[in-house]
């Protein structure tokens, strides 16, 4: 099968440039290994900065009729008990809330979205490995399910937009830490609490933090970090994990008091975070480009961003008569628009990483609007969406 534009798959990157070529009129192949609606471990919480791109594509009254939730505050709440409250109108010029919704929503409504605009997406479809041809990626090997069958696509354009695991291949950002200090995360929907309101909440804990968001109907998504060590000491007891991470922070463990798990408590890691070196074969977009730090709450609007500055430059380049040259340009552009907030992870890190740290800050920071702009000057510049 051969297309304009292949995208290796259907996450929050891969389904909003498929949509914006579609509807440019291109014909865009979306393969995407599992069936979804599919579940994935995270945060589930969308900056307000995304809700703006969604709002943007029609998308915003779809998601909250899908039982999406308004919030309008981060709050940071130390393991000494010190917090802060961020409002998040501070961080987009057109929407004041961001959203706790489950991937699972999210996701399935963006790979609808797509696939109502024009591509073919393709389920169940695992891709293998690239064709290449003087010097660019011009296709994929892929294998059907259940079935097994391999199959082979073509496109004039290929967008790896497939998250951390980068299907198409490249070396793996460097690992922050090795050993016991190795970052691991785990995620459950949970129901029975009160007080969470119209904010995201970030507990932080001696081993890392983790955060309650309201999502669908009455549940709330938890979902924290913590260290290899920690996990170790847990022995896969998902409550006895619970205790040593969340439970050591005191206000945490009161309102998880009454907490009931509905989902199993899933995990995954280590976790690397990072921009990747950036290929001349093909775009790279969303998690498969470089991976944020979950505690800056940006990874699915970044995704969003570079998988509509990929459509962008695509569709610049089919008018130019000439996508050969597409990768690189791409390169440079994302380096240019999203340098920033990779540098400003980095200079949070200390706080997201170190309770004490992460103590001392909240206790000195000032609950003014000229923090809070500095904050959003920091990681894009005062641009907001
Ligand atoms: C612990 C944690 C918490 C987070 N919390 C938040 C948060 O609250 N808010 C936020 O904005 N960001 C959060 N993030 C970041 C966010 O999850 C990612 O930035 C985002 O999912 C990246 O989207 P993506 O489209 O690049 O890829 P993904 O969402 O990772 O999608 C990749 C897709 O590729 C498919 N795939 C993989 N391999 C193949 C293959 N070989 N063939 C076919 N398909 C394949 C997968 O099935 C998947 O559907 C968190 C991250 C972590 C680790």
């Amino acid at each position: 099968m051969t297309w304009d534009v292949l995208i290796i798959v259907g996450g929050p990157a891969g389904a909003i440039a498929a949509a914006d070529l579609a509807r440019c009129g291109y014909r865009v192949g979306v393969l995407e290994r599992k069936r979804f609606p599919r579940g994935k471990l995270c945060g589930e919480f969308l900056a307000p900065r995304g809700v703006a791109r969604l709002q943007q594509h029609g998308l915003l009254t779809p998601l909250l009729r899908a039982g999406a939730r308004r919030i309008r505050n981060a709050v940071f709440i130390s393991l000494g008990g010190h917090s802060h409250c961020l409002p998040l109108s501070r961080f987009s010029e057109s929407v004041e809330f961001g959203l706790g919704i489950s991937r699972a929503t999210l996701d399935h409504l963006l790979l609808d979205h797509a696939r109502a605009c024009g591509a073919d997406v393709l389920e169940r479809v695992c891709v293998t490995d690239a064709i290449a041809s003087s010097g660019r990626i011009v296709g994929v090997r892929a294998r059907l399910s259940p079935s097994g069958t391999r199959v082979t696509f073509f496109a004039a354009v290929v967008i790896d937009a497939s998250g951390r695991a980068r299907v198409l291949g490249s070396p793996t950002p460097r690992a922050r830490s090795e050993g016991d200090a190795r970052l691991f995360a785990f995620q459950a929907h949970v129901s029975g609490i009160a007080g969470v309101g119209e904010a995201v909440q970030l507990y932080f804990y001696p081993s890392g933090y983790g955060g309650l968001v309201r999502i669908e109907g009455d549940l709330v998504n938890l979902c924290g970090l913590t260290t290899w060590a920690t996990l170790r000491r847990a022995g896969g007891d998902p409550k006895q994990l619970l205790a040593l991470t969340m439970g050591q922070n005191p206000r945490a463990q009161e309102i998880l008091r009454n907490a009931r798990l509905e989902t199993p408590l899933a995990g995954c890691g280590p976790l690397r975070f990072g921009l990747r070196a950036l290929p001349r074969e093909y775009l790279a977009v969303g998690d498969a480009a470089a991976s944020l730090d979950p505690f800056l709450g940006h990874g699915i609007t970044l995704a969003l961003e570079s998988g509509l500055l990929a459509a962008a430059l695509t569709d610049a380049a089919f008018r130019a008569g000439d996508p050969t040259t597409l990768a690189p340009r791409y390169a440079r552009a994302f380096r240019r628009c999203f340098a920033r907030i990779w540098r400003a992870a980095g200079w949070l890190r200390p706080i997201a990483s170190h309770h004490a740290v992460g103590d001392r800050v909240l206790a000195l920071l000032p609950e003014r609007a000229l923090a809070h702009r500095l904050l959003r000057a920091l990681l894009f510049g005062g641009r907001t969406g």
